[in-house]
């Protein structure tokens, strides 16, 4: 069993700022990371980085590779490759490799991933029509008809996105009521490239070699119709990455890790950082405010 003053499970950018401010604040902290490397959601933004403050990035994984420069200039104690087999939160403990670290807190940094509609035909066409970005993909669809699913900020944003480079893009939701930023929904709803179909439920993804139609049914009526596309674009959400949690500690009807302003949990010197804790802003920006509340508390709680 190894000691530490502090935990951190996740390695995107809620956790990284734990460290750091751990490390500034004079604790212990060890970051335990399942992936190959460093920055979690930060590796999936295809996007320039416009709304970090004090930094622009052409993409996540550069904005990424400065926050990982940092914790090597501090030599602080990351690890990655270690996936979690087994946690006891109510002893502050974490498995990792056969070991057991104990340590005073932990901050549950383990963030979110796209969530899926789990359909026939999602899974089969993954990269062969479906796609789950597109500011990843969206020039493998240029001059195609497409068709994105969701009723918020992603699925507006990508709907416009698409619709520059594709003659044909239909926007499906299934109520009539947006999460999107209104000014994003009415330029949609303004494009003419642009179909938007209300209160319709993706059913069915088919084809052949690729995707070819997708099957929506009427909220309201039940009516089944058939929308002829060449790309599904998925963008419904996030969902918590806290399933190895369940029975330990406070999880909000969606799953996500209920918090106090602190971040503090359910569980005595147990935090949640970052998009795991249902932030009202999920972006990088929030979770790393976070991860520094997180890290301040401990070290209040352990003078
Ligand atoms: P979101 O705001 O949670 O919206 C998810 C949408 O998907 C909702 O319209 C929801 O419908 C729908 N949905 C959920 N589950 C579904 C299912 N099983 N079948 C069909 N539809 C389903 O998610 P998001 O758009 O990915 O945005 C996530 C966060 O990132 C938000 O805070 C957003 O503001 C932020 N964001 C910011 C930017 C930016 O600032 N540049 C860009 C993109 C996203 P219901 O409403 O009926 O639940």
């Amino acid at each position: 069993m190894t000691d530490h003053d502090v935990i951190i499970i996740g390695g995107g950018p809620a956790g990284m700022s734990a460290l750091i401010w751990c490390h500034s604040l004079g604790l212990r902290g060890v970051l335990l990371e399942q992936s190959p490397e460093l920055g979690g959601q930060m590796l999936e933004m295809f996007h320039r980085v416009l709304d970090y403050p004090g930094l622009i990035a052409e993409n996540g994984r550069e904005l990424r590779d400065h926050f990982a420069a940092q914790l090597g200039l501090l030599q602080l104690d990351y690890r990655t490759g270690r996936k979690i087999e087994e946690v006891d939160l109510s002893q502050r403990r974490a498995r990792c490799g056969g070991e057991w670290l104990q340590g005073r807190g932990v901050i549950i940094a383990t963030g979110a991933r796209k969530r899926r509609l789990n359909i026939p035909g999602e899974e089969r066409f993954e990269i062969r029509g479906v796609s789950f970005s597109a500011t990843r993909d969206h020039s493998l669809y240029a001059g195609k008809k497409v068709s994105v699913i969701g009723g918020g900020d992603s699925a507006v944003q990508n709907s416009l996105l698409l619709a520059s480079i594709c003659p044909s893009v239909t926007l499906i939701h299934r109520s009539d009521r947006y999460r999107a930023r209104p000014d994003w929904l009415k330029q949609a709803q303004e494009n003419p490239r642009i179909t938007i179909i209300d209160n319709a439920e993706a059913k069915a993804i088919e084809g052949g070699e690729r995707v070819e139609r997708l099957i929506v049914e009427d909220t309201r009526t039940g009516e089944i119709k058939t929308i002829d596309t060449e790309g599904v674009f998925i963008r419904v959400g996030v969902t918590p990455n806290t399933e190895m949690l369940r029975g330990q500690i406070e999880l909000d009807d969606a799953g996500f890790i209920k918090t106090d302003q602190r971040q503090k949990t359910s569980v005595e010197m147990v935090y949640a950082a970052g998009d795991v804790s249902r932030p009202a802003c999920l972006s990088v920006a929030t979770a790393v405010g976070q991860g520094a509340i997180s890290a301040k508390d401990i070290a209040i709680s352990l003078i």
